[in-house]
């Protein structure tokens, strides 16, 4: 006997219930950023592996372990998708849509991959949705980006969310501040974590994320990146505040807030559920305003985010879903009457009805079963004497010409 196979750790099926609950996330996603003027986008599956692996990005966690990158067989290294602004960055530059009005706004769902350990919420292979508007550095292009997430949060009724934003600045002060910082840490080393101590050059910031107690008292009188903004960085970090103010939305600012990816510049942001576990994060973004020339294209600023569709889900409590409905099922006496049965079926289908015909050789009795089952409206019923149509709700049944069926789907029995 073959060996029963499973899916690979770290991912999983989509069925049923979940299959329903995600096809209602990506619709109320969808309305939600089409009426901001987001345009879908869909990008492919894997890219070039210089497009994640940029010269800046390279010290991000994403970048140096969690890539699955593989030989095309003709010499060429490419990698499947970690995160999707890159490749919306990508696509933008490739098809000239800075000769667009700007900024350009799309949004995407779609798979993404990390080669992370597996545990609660966390998956090699998960679902995003995110959206990015390239083109400009308007603060109320930050606003209304961050606007929209909670927007659809709140839509689907994800529990107890909360929102963090922050600003890094330019490129030039970050470089400087990182400097500042490294210097600041390398002076406390000795109290640090040995996984901190390891990336003290690499990415000093992260080390705002440890949980070691060590570190985290002596990043309690770390300095702050938000204390060393430019004049710019810290008006454009207030018009978004004055907006998000303006909107209504709530909000904590904290200066600590780092982003496993490192292209961001100003604005970053994070919503956390604290109905999830340890991974808590459900979304979030910032802008990027390098992105866009650091592969390839003309300056651009851009701004965007990624929320995790499983995770959504899970902080999200189950709706509801109905069933799919029937409006008919054609059942069929005996074998010579499957031809008029399945054709029957396909023109009600064709008519913009649901119908369903037998598909598994059932008795006549089993089918009639079948249909109950899938809560069929009409049962058309084809025997030596012609066709009768059952109302499963009342229960009539008449004696109906084929022909007349569509009609009756429309009309009942009137
Ligand atoms: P990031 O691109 O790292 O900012 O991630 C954006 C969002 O995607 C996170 O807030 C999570 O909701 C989700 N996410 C990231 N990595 C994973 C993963 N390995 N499994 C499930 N969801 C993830």
């Amino acid at each position: 006997m073959s060996r029963r196979l499973q899916a690979p750790r770290g991912t999983f099926d989509v069925l049923g219930d979940a299959a329903q609950a995600r096809a209602e996330l990506e619709r109320v996603a969808r309305q939600i950023l089409e009426r901001a003027g987001y345009e879908r986008a869909e990008t492919p599956v894997f890219e070039a592996t210089e497009l994640f692996a940029r010269g800046v990005g390279a010290s991000t966690d994403i970048v140096q372990k969690e890539m699955y990158s593989f030989d095309d067989g003709g010499g060429r290294s490419l990698t499947l998708r970690p995160e999707g602004t890159a490749p919306i960055c990508r696509a933008y530059i490739e098809h000239g849509m800075h000769k667009r009005p700007q900024p350009v706004k799309l949004w995407y769902m779609g798979p993404f991959f990390r080669a992370e350990a597996p545990q609660a919420g966390r998956y090699r292979q998960f679902a995003q949705i995110g959206a990015e508007a390239i083109g400009s550095d308007d603060p109320a292009v930050d606003a209304e980006s961050i606007l929209l997430l909670a927007e659809l949060l709140e839509a689907v009724g994800a529990r107890e969310t909360r929102l963090r934003i922050s600003s890094l600045g330019t490129p030039a002060m970050r470089a400087a501040y990182r400097e500042e910082l490294a210097a600041y840490l390398r002076a406390h080393e000795h109290e640090l974590s040995a996984e901190v101590r390891g990336r003290i050059e690499l990415n000093p910031l992260r080390a705002f994320d440890a949980d070691h107690p060590g570190t985290r008292r002596v990043m309690d009188a770390a300095p702050r990146l938000l204390d060393r903004l430019s004049p710019e960085d810290v008006e454009h970090f207030g018009a978004v505040r004055e907006l998000l103010d303006a909107a209504g939305l709530a909000y904590e600012i904290d200066t600590t807030l780092v982003r496993g990816l490192d292209y961001y510049t100003r604005t970053v942001f994070e919503f956390t559920s604290d109905a999830l576990g340890a991974q808590s994060g459900v979304g979030g973004g910032g802008r990027y305003d390098g992105l866009v020339e650091q592969i390839g294209g003309p300056p651009t600023p851009g701004m965007g985010w990624a929320a995790g569709v499983e995770r959504i889900l899970l902080a999200s409590p189950p709706r509801p879903t109905a069933p799919p409905p029937v409006d008919l099922y054609v059942a069929y006496a005996k074998a010579e009457l499957r031809h008029q049965a399945f054709v029957l079926a396909a023109d009600a289908r064709r008519a913009g009805w649901a119908a369903q015909v037998e598909l598994g050789g059932r008795s006549l009795k089993g089918q009639l079963k079948a249909a109950g089952r899938a809560g069929a409206r009409y049962v058309a019923i084809l025997g030596d004497e012609g066709m009768s149509l059952k109302d499963m709700e009342s229960g009539e049944q008449r004696v109906v010409p084929p022909d007349t069926v569509i009609h009756h789907l429309k009309n009942g029995f009137a």
